[in-house]
């Protein structure tokens, strides 16, 4: 259903009449209109709109869900949401906010973790729920071309009967996109196996503001023929474009997968076993992550996965997941055991116990104590979340300094503060820094920042090893980016977005 030349001018010039400057900061954007929304009504068919504006007239609770991000933190006032099935509908929906300079805010599955996917204002919200079709699978090369709005789990599910796998994981799987992973550059828990998105993405479809469609959906390992424009869009939060397609690298499903929990007496033993499991495990291991002892309490309390068994919990501070994943069976389970026995054996134990998987559904129960803390802490109260990259000798440190630095302030009490915690991926010195409060508090935010951005600044770490910037870090990016990095970024974005549509207020102010 597309609009002829003649009366999309028509429909601009009338609705570009009625346009009024918003005022709200996002300077010279406008709020849409109902002349918007009869042009949006040719573009896409009325089910495909939720819009308070004649003549679609939605319930506005119907938007709630769209304006407000997973952990209720941040909301916007958007009056509409577009929902296109089609490349070619995106460019024409951008190509009029374009021209009518109407700010557009990407969202994937709304799972994003830094206010970047709900509107600072009321910016139009394109979801890209609709646009869920494979596109094409080669389960020789492993090699997935889908659209940009296919959950995670449905394309795992898809590659998996051609014994593939995705390259990425993460706890938010059952809802996030393959689009929205793409667009923060989402690390996850198969990282350290199978490095970042920079690399296993080998082509996307993306709409520009204007409209213009940039296709390099390309299926090709290699090609250096010039600048690689797809990098830029991976991780660029949706402030460049609009992706619609990916074209990603599915690695070779591990014939076997194991884990185990190992309880460790105190964090000075992280750094050691690490290096141990390195040498011992090398070619097989696939995962190492870290829960302290808080956020294990809290994923327990709150039903995440089972519970060890107490007696293995005993005088633990922290606890490490190991995963391994082989080609044989055999081989990696005497490599797992030839491990904790050496571990429980030494003379001085880096580790108390350690509870090995036995069956599948074992498997699944140990990933969701590590995969559900995140789940846990939402559950808990409102969470306060620093996302960060620091030296691995430095974890702890950085944890309890917080937890002191809360108390020193009087905010570490039932009414304030309730926990602080960390977990993470080691294997990819990413740290969660998690402070967990009844409410959003200004004297918590206050007391936190820029607290935590000069301690990871003075370790030369990152504000934001895997989140992203959003809207939550956008006026501490210079903690982990020079001004000329800064600069650069700011004349990239011009050269992409020269009316500052595309995601206003994220990333860069
Ligand atoms: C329980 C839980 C666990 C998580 N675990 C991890 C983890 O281990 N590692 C990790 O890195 N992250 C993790 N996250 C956060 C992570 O960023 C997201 O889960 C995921 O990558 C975002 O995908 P989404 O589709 O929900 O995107 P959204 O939240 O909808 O959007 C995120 C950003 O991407 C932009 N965007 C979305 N789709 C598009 C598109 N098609 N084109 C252009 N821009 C777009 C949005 O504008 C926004 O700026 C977790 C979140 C939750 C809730």
């Amino acid at each position: 259903m597309l609009v002829s030349r003649s009366c999309a001018k028509r429909l601009l010039a009338s609705a570009g009449r009625a346009a009024r400057y918003s005022s709200t900061g996002t300077s010279q954007l406008n709020s849409v209109t109902e002349q918007d929304i009869e042009y949006f009504s040719k573009i896409l068919p009325k089910t495909s709109i939720i819009s308070t504006l004649a003549p679609i007239s939605s319930p506005s609770d119907e938007l709630n869900s769209f304006n407000s991000d997973w952990m209720g933190r941040f909301h916007g006032r958007s009056t509409t949401v577009l929902k296109p099935k089609t490349t070619r509908q995106v460019s024409e929906i951008l190509k009029w906010c374009n021209e009518r300079r109407i700010g557009v805010v990407p969202q994937g599955g709304n799972t994003g973790l830094v206010g970047g996917s709900v509107p600072v204002h009321d910016e139009v919200i394109i979801s890209l729920s609709n646009m869920n079709n494979v596109r094409n699978y080669d389960p020789v090369s492993g090699v997935l071309v889908a659209d940009a709005g296919c959950i995670l789990q449905s394309l795992t599910d898809y590659v998996a009967p051609h014994n593939h796998i995705m390259p990425i994981d993460l706890g938010a799987k059952g809802s996030c996109h393959i689009g929205g992973n793409v667009a923060t550059n989402a690390g996850g828990l198969r990282l350290l196996r199978y490095g970042s998105l920079h690399g296993s993405v080998l082509g996307l479809e993306v709409v520009l503001p204007d409209g213009s469609i940039l296709d390099q959906l390309t299926t090709l390992r290699k090609d250096n023929t010039g600048y690689d424009l797809k990098q830029l869009f991976i991780g660029a939060e949706g402030t460049l474009g609009v992706i619609t397609g990916v074209s990603i690298l599915t690695p070779p499903q591990p014939q076997a997968s194991n884990n185990v929990i190992l309880s460790l007496p105190s964090f000075d033993n992280v750094l050691p076993l690490y290096q141990t499991v390195k040498r011992q495990l090398s070619e097989i291991l696939s995962a190492f992550e870290f829960i302290d002892r808080t956020a294990y309490n809290l994923a327990v309390k709150h039903g995440q996965g089972r519970a060890l068994p107490e007696s293995e919990t005993v005088g633990a501070e922290c606890f490490i997941l190991v995963e391994t994943s082989g080609g044989r069976r055999e081989h990696d389970s005497e490599k797992l055991l030839d491990l904790l026995e050496s571990l429980l054996g030494a003379d001085k134990p880096l580790i108390n116990s350690g509870v090995l998987s036995q069956s599948p559904a074992e498997f699944s129960s140990l990933w969701a104590l590590r995969e559900g803390v995140t789940e846990a802490v939402s559950k808990e109260g409102k969470a306060y979340k620093y996302d960060i990259s620091v030296p691995l000798a430095s974890f702890k440190q950085v944890v309890d300094d917080t937890r002191e630095h809360l108390r020193s302030k009087g905010l570490l009490h039932d009414k304030a503060v309730k926990y602080v915690l960390g977990y993470g991926h080691v294997g990819d010195g990413n740290l969660h820094l998690n402070i967990v409060a009844d409410a959003y508090l200004p004297e918590i935010t206050d007391a936190l920042e820029p607290y935590i951005y000069e301690v990871v600044a003075s370790h030369r770490g990152s504000i934001s090893a895997e989140h992203g910037i959003g809207a939550m870090k956008t006026h501490a990016l210079h903690y982990s980016k020079s001004d000329v990095s800064i600069e650069l970024m700011k004349k990239i974005k011009a050269v992409f977005d020269p009316k500052g549509i595309m995601n206003p207020g994220k990333v860069l102010e």
